[in-house]
């Protein structure tokens, strides 16, 4: 068996530890004498699962008491939509920053359920920037502000916390699409109203939705949510008023752990700075790539660059993929490469990427 190093922006490469693990458990797990996902998710063994991901990621993520966290399905495409449904309540209105291809997604869904205010955009740089929360101008009675905190597509990344008591709007509850950064680095939970994230980058395998949204914003859904979409009901029923996707919730708490294992958040923190320092140092120190996202706001988890000569994309992704290098194809709305390294990266695939760009810029420059 050879696996190649795994640049793809999600799903995306899960810590081999895991899938080893999961492949050791795949027809018996813990003497249960079945399979994760052959179990009745409201067995002891399952309801055991699903209890020690949920306290894992808590602790993770330190959520407070008075925050539920839901594991739901839908991805975030469908949160999009399960948001304003959920929170636009009487208001009927929300607003939007937005920052690159997915908050503009989502503004464009929120609009068929309200008012959809723009409270900032950096359109004008070419989604290159975050606008500064100082220049943020919010309507004057928002149900909530939304904010994609990390775009995938573009490589753009907040280079500050979402803090609205610094511009006087603590009561405004910020939600955040955190779906590509989401336990990548430190959030202070307690700043928003609502996180939420599809599994499928840095948590495991896609079909489950982590949502994390405070108490006070259950409970206010239009009549006509879904009711499996109703957080309110999701959260009474512990995250099973319907099947949950069961093997996803385990894959995810098995990756949860292997997280505790490298020293949490903060542990792995640490080692997206070095990877993300590694590369955006390489790309900076060669004429032969460019980046394009202003530096101060660079994501460390989607890195975004272009070769000069984009008539050599194609070499490039092939002779990428003979040295075992996969998935580095930017977005087709963005063209150019994108090299996604996500928590399950090890240093050394980045250090493989870097070595291999080196090489390829010294052969074709
Ligand atoms: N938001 C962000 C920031 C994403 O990266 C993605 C997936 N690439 C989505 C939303 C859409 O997620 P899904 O396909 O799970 O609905």
């Amino acid at each position: 068996m050879s696996r190649v190093w795994n640049f793809s922006a999600g799903p995306a490469a899960l810590p081999e530890e895991v899938l080893r693990q999961a492949a050791e458990e795949m027809l018996d797990w813990h003497g249960a004498g079945m399979g994760v996902m052959e179990m009745s998710h409201r067995g002891k063994e399952f309801v055991s699962i699903a209890e020690a991901a949920e306290a894992d990621l808590r602790e993770l993520m330190a959520v407070p008491d008075n925050y539920k966290v839901l594991f739901m399905q839908g991805g975030a495409i469908g949160e999009n939509a399960i948001i304003p449904l959920n929170l636009m309540g009487s208001k009927g209105r929300a607003d939007y920053v937005l920052t690159g291809s997915w908050s503009v997604k989502s503004r464009k869904e929120a609009l068929r359920y309200g008012d959809v205010h723009v409270a900032a955009t950096s359109e004008a740089s070419g989604y290159t920037t975050v606008p500064p929360m100082e220049s943020w101008q919010l309507s004057p009675d928002p149900a909530y502000l939304f904010t994609c905190t990390n775009e995938t597509i573009g490589g753009l990344e907040y280079p500050f916390e979402v803090d609205l008591a610094r511009i006087g709007r603590a009561e405004v509850p910020v939600v955040a699409d955190v779906s590509s950064h989401i336990l990548s680095r430190p959030v202070d939970v307690s700043k928003y109203g609502l996180l939420f994230g599809g599994a499928q980058k840095n948590i495991g395998p896609a079909g489950l939705t982590i949502v994390v949204v405070r108490d006070d914003l259950l409970g206010q859904a239009a009549p006509h949510c879904p009711s499996a979409f109703d957080y309110k009901t999701v959260a009474e029923a512990g995250s099973m008023y319907n099947t949950p996707p069961t093997y996803a919730i385990y894959i995810a708490g098995l990756v949860f752990q292997w997280l505790k294992r490298q020293g949490g958040v903060a542990g792995i923190e640490r080692r997206n700075i070095a990877k993300a320092e590694l590369l955006y140092g390489f790309l900076d120190g060669c004429e032969f790539y460019e980046t394009r996202v202003d530096a101060s706001c660079r994501s460390r988890m989607n890195v975004t660059f272009f070769l000069r000569d984009e008539s050599l994309n194609d070499a490039f992704l092939a002779a990428a993929k003979e040295a075992g290098l996969a998935q580095l194809k930017g977005h087709k709305s963005v063209g150019g490469m994108r090299a996604s390294i996500y928590n399950a990266m090890p240093l050394e695939g980045v250090q493989a990427l870097v070595d291999f760009m080196r090489d390829f810029a010294a052969r074709k420059g």
